[in-house]
């Protein structure tokens, strides 16, 4: 376990001096840094262990920052690192396998929980948010810290309801089960009181789940005003995390990272693909459909005289595409069937038994239906294939090791496992992360405030 260290403050001129080189090779061309500024002492630190404070804010799609004046989040972009066009989610691109990829590093094959809501196709059990340890397959951050003996404290993060190794889900450090009526204030002040206790007693690792601007949304969909004062709201949060941190003087020691799990699109005067509309190529019995969109899913049940359901699989979906693409079904060209092994590689959606044998892609914000009916729905929707720009969120991180006013290019949320877990010195467990991707965002370790301040004097 890594040792965060502090340098006496009289070596650090000496310090600077021979990290100068180091400096200027490393910030030659970053031209986004303030060409002018005024060095200050900096004040010695209050905490000397790194903390992490994670914080996820549901359905922050990315571009939301921009609906309203968000002074609390340009905060911590400006003195912080940001993924200048957002931060990529997993498919699919839903709450619960988003949140628990965030913290395993795992894509949702591996973790385990491939949709808010499935069967297992071979068990036939029903996931629906289950706190049963054998559903979660990875090892999320708070179970890493605890097994590597530091502390952790959660509220109502997604997930972290589940025992796991030496996580017990503690009283007084793991908020759960989630309750939507308990205030976002609420919620901020119990984690800014962790910061009250003694230092060893600190948690190393906080996870803080806001569920909005998700709820508003899904209801009125992403253009909604009402979205744009919860992101407003939102904003206030971050504002009452930021002088928490201050008022306990512990802003600048503290790494408060703020993401969101995906985005949101509306569904309101989109197109409608019905199922039905397939019966002369091909007829789809609704029980062999899990889920229709934002994802469908199909787990055909064929009698026990077909001897080989994987040809007949195939079968089923050449007819379905070949229905999709003729033309005379409408919006069709909106929907492409795959057997899961076909799909493309870069969803990362096929290696596990959980996953129903036949995914449907489909387009932005379309729905899929068995048959047509007079309902006409309006409403927002996420869980849309990841390459869409509008099921990305948002990812700033603020303290010692990100550096200020930093951008960096868009990231999968499978990397922050092995971000937090560098940060706090962790071993990682097996992810699909690359640990070198924390080089690519993090200061290193040790030489973080003394690079920084001789960047500062230079420039
Ligand atoms: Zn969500």
């Amino acid at each position: 376990m890594a040792k965060s260290k502090s340098y006496p403050l009289c070596n650090l001129s000496l310090i600077v001096l021979s990290l100068v080189a180091l400096a200027v090779a490393a910030t030659a061309d970053d031209s986004s840094f303030p060409t002018s500024y005024t060095w200050r002492p900096q004040p010695p630190k209050k905490l000397t262990k790194p903390v992490v404070l994670l914080i996820s804010s549901d359905g922050f799609r990315f571009g939301y920052q921009f609906k309203t004046e968000t002074p609390n989040i340009d905060l911590l972009i400006s003195s912080g690192t940001e993924a200048q066009t957002g931060l990529i989610p997993v498919f699919p691109t839903m709450t619960f396998p988003n949140h628990n990829s965030i913290a395993t590093g795992l894509y949702p094959a591996y973790h385990g929980i491939i949709m808010n809501k499935f069967t297992d196709p071979v068990t036939g059990e029903l996931f629906n948010r289950n706190l049963d340890p054998k559903w979660w397959l990875g090892e999320p951050l708070w179970v890493t810290a605890v097994n590597q003996g530091l502390k952790a404290a959660t509220y109502f993060w997604p997930g972290a309801d589940v025992h796991k190794g030496s996580w017990t889900c503690p009283k007084g450090f793991c908020k759960a089960p989630y309750n939507v009526s308990v205030p976002l204030e609420e919620r901020v002040d119990r984690i800014l009181s962790y910061f009250d206790l003694s230092e060893s007693e600190i948690p190393d690792f906080m996870g803080l789940y806001l569920d909005q601007p998700d709820i508003q949304g899904h209801e009125y969909g992403p253009d909604d005003p009402r979205v744009t004062e919860a992101v407003a709201k939102v904003d206030t949060m971050i504002g009452r995390v930021i002088q928490g941190l201050k008022k306990r003087k512990v802003f600048s020691d503290v790494h408060v990272i703020l993401l969101g799990d995906h985005g949101m699109v509306t569904s309101c005067d989109k197109k409608v693909i019905y199922i039905d509309d397939l019966a002369d190529w091909i007829k789809v019995p609704a029980d062999w459909i899990q889920a229709y969109s934002p994802v469908l899913a199909m787990n055909p049940r064929w009698g026990k005289d077909v001897k080989n359901p994987g040809e007949k699989n195939a079968e089923l979906v050449a007819k379905m595409n070949k229905a999709l693409s003729s033309g005379k079904v409408e919006n069709g060209e909106f929907l492409q069937v795959y057997l899961k092994e076909k799909l493309p590689q870069r969803l990362h959606y096929s290696d596990s038994s959980r996953i129903p044998p036949i995914i449907g892609m489909v387009g932005e914000g379309i729905l899929v239906r068995q048959n047509r009916t007079n309902a006409h729905e309006c409403y927002g929707d996420h869980g849309y294939d990841n390459m869409f720009f509008s099921m990305r969120s948002i990812f700033i991180g603020h303290g010692p090791r990100f550096k200020r006013g930093r951008k960096v290019p868009s990231f999968e949320n499978v990397q922050v496992y092995n971000v937090v877990a560098e940060i706090l010195g962790l071993r990682p467990a097996p992810n699909n992360g690359s640990s070198l991707f924390t080089r690519s965002l993090l200061l290193p370790f040790g030489e973080t405030a003394e690079v920084e301040l001789a960047r500062l004097i230079l420039t």
